[in-house]
């Protein structure tokens, strides 16, 4: 296979000169070593294990921390509040997962 432009790197580095590598007509491949689970995923830092997992575990963070300290000064009180660690876990892959399936 012959290519105008390689990128090795498949982050947000990469991926974007990849992109505009080919809209700029050049035929471009974009690699990346990375594997999650035996696959390879691109993205970089910033999709498999930084920016969007941070994400996704602050926001349910933040939930935990608004049931228990603030939702009660607006009259919405509950018991027996539990935290699924798994759970929080797994809707973080799947919200990396569901990203990750633009960039191939
Ligand atoms: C926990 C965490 C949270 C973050 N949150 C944010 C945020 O909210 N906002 C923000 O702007 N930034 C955030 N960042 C920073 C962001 O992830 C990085 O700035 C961004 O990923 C850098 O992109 P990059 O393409 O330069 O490098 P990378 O994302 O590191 O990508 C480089 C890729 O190149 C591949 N590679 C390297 N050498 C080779 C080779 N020889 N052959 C094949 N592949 C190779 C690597 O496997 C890697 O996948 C966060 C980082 C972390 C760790």
């Amino acid at each position: 296979m012959n290519f105008d432009v390689v990128v090795i790197g498949g982050g947000p580095g990469g991926y974007i000169a990849a992109i505009r590598s080919s809209q700029l007509g050049l035929k471009t491949a974009c690699i990346d070593a990375t594997k999650r689970n035996g696959v390879y995923s691109l993205g970089g830092t910033c999709l498999n294990v930084g920016c969007i997992p941070s994400k996704a575990l602050l926001q349910s963070s933040e939930n935990y921390a608004q049931l228990h300290h603030d939702f009660a000064q607006h009259g919405i009180t509950c018991s027996d509040i539990k935290l699924d660690l798994n759970k929080m876990q797994e809707r973080k892959d799947i919200s990396r997962r569901r990203r990750a399936r633009y960039l191939v």
